[in-house]
């Protein structure tokens, strides 16, 4: 049996969970056998989870499940998949999967493959596709342990409807007490989340300052877009940790990447070569992004962006 772990915001499930159930449901098919998708915590429409290939939904609801644990979650995941004996556990890349995945592994002494972006191979073993050096090469990574944990990339698969909801039902699983204690949460409203975004306008070292970002902001408002950032203009602190994209940041699928003031070093594009259509506005015709680009601009970002900004408010007009 495969065992999805599909993580919910705010008690919802969004793009991802849909995405690793769909991945789930695939690795099963190769396999032969179910998949089935396990929620934690208080959570709405868990059972539309079958819509993606989950042939059951189980949910287990605890105190200690309710703000994230590293150890707790990673009791529950681990105890669940004893519990209904499943062997191939798959989760999400993101911030709790990279937290759960090395834990996971150690639990159940199981091979793993973190940040896999291509459904397992089955012929003649059990194998994992994965990017290695920074997308520059590709890695087929075989288990042959017992149990087998798997974070998948976030937009790796396409989400595939594939089933109609299905029913949930309820898991009690022995926890310990949660180690840690979230103290506040913030969060960004009115915009959508980077992973689940559609357009993307982001910027790079050569916006020359914090000061200047309002032309990234003017267009993605004009758009309705969500704005990201190249590592260093988040490592100097121009703009937050969670916008920056690429290798260590976020890994990004929108319909519409435009990128300003980025030379498009491996590491960015990493995390956004999956973008459909890529625009890159840059006042080196050398620049290497030019080579990944759909759309090239030589040109200054100074001058396009409030020209580009207008012309959509414009056209919208
Ligand atoms: P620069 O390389 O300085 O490029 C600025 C660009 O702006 C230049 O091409 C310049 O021609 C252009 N420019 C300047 N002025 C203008 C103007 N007025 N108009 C138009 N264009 C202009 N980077 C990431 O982004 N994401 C990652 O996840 C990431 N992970 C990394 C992991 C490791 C292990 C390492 C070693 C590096 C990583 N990096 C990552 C850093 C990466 O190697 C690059 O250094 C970084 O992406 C460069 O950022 P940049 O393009 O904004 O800056």
């Amino acid at each position: 049996m495969v065992l999805v772990f599909a993580e919910a915001t705010n008690g919802k499930f969004k793009k991802a969970a849909h995405e690793v159930v769909t991945y789930g449901a695939k690795t099963a098919a190769a396999l032969g056998t179910e998949c089935v998708a396990l929620t934690l915590g208080d959570v709405t429409d868990a059972g539309d989870l079958g819509r993606f290939g989950a042939s059951k939904v189980y949910n287990l609801s605890a105190p200690e499940l309710a703000t994230f644990d590293g150890s707790v979650y990673t009791a529950a995941i681990a105890g669940a998949a004893r519990q209904l004996g499943a062997k191939v556990i798959i989760l999400l890349h993101n911030s709790t999967g990279k937290n759960l995945v090395g834990r996971l592994a150690a639990r159940l002494d199981a091979g793993s493959v973190p940040g896999a972006n291509a459904i397992p191979s089955t012929d003649g073993g059990f194998s994992v596709r994965k990017s290695v050096f920074s997308g520059k090469a590709i890695a087929d990574v075989s288990i042959n342990t017992d149990y087998k944990v798997i974070s998948l990339s976030g937009n790796s698969i396409p989400v595939e409807e594939s089933g109609s909801a299905v029913s949930v039902e309820s898991i009690s699983v022995d926890l310990p007490a949660a180690k840690t204690k979230v103290l506040e949460t913030k969060r960004a409203e009115g915009i959508t989340p980077l992973p689940e975004a559609e357009l993307v306008v982001s910027g790079g070292r050569g916006l020359k300052g914090p000061e200047n970002w309002g032309v990234i902001q003017d267009l993605a408002d004009a758009l309705g877009a969500t704005t990201a950032c190249s590592r260093p203009v988040a490592d100097v602190g121009w703009r937050p940790h969670h916008e920056h994209v690429g290798q260590t940041g976020v890994a990004i699928r929108p319909n519409l990447y435009i990128a300003a003031g980025i030379s498009g070093a491996i590491q960015h594009l990493a995390g956004v070569n999956s973008s459909k259509t890529i625009v890159v506005i840059n006042k080196d015709p050398e620049a290497p992004f030019f080579k990944a680009a759909d759309y090239g601009v030589v040109a200054d970002l100074f001058d396009v962006l409030p020209r580009l900004t207008e012309a959509i408010k414009a056209h919208k007009a």
